[in-house]
């Protein structure tokens, strides 16, 4: 799937007559990329394999002692953000915003980034609201199992050290991933 050899219509077709485009929404090629990420009928799954990712985090933070709000919502400057994550524990707060991207190119890196600008303007307001150090990590994940540091990153805010969690939340994406494709 990574090198994207998976045989998706598109890549069966390549070169040949037949017909490439996705049968669920008949709207555009059926590639990797289009059935990860953009697809129209895979909404649900989609949603369902980032929650599953979430899900994961949550109750291993939990385990970790860490208190946990699922998507929270604060309106700041008049817009509503709305992390998916947000866990405090005596003297640290952490937000968290997972996402699941096909890994190309710098996409997870980036993602990282999008995902830290995003939620920064919670630092204040999580400051106040606590009165303690307040930290925003994106959670990205390679949709066919990539791991990346900014992963990495957002784990150890947390405490989460362990690497056989990492290959759970690499594995899961990657099953997900591989289930949207076949059905
Ligand atoms: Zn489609």
């Amino acid at each position: 799937m990574r090198s994207n050899v998976y045989p998706t219509r598109e890549t069966l077709t390549r070169g040949l007559r037949g017909d490439s485009t996705c049968p669920r929404c008949r709207l555009g090629a059926e590639t990797i990329s289009h059935v990860s990420g953009v697809c129209g009928a895979l909404k649900g799954p989609r949603l369902a394999r980032h929650n599953k990712i979430c899900d994961l985090v949550a109750k291993e933070a939990v385990d970790h002692g860490w208190s946990v709000s699922v998507e929270p919502s604060y309106i700041i400057n008049g817009s509503r953000l709305i992390p998916d994550l947000v866990f405090s524990r005596p003297e640290k707060v952490v937000v968290v915003d997972v996402t699941i991207r096909l890994e190309q190119g710098d996409a997870l890196k980036e993602a990282a980034l999008e995902k830290m600008r995003k939620y920064r303007p919670l630092e204040q307001l999580l400051l106040q609201e606590f009165n303690w150090p307040v930290e925003v990590h994106g959670l990205p994940i390679g949709a066919c199992g990539a791991w990346c540091r900014p992963a990495s990153l957002a784990l150890d805010a947390l405490g989460i050290k362990d690497e056989s969690f990492q290959r759970l939340l690499s594995r899961t994406s990657l099953i997900c991933t591989y289930n949207m494709l076949r059905d």
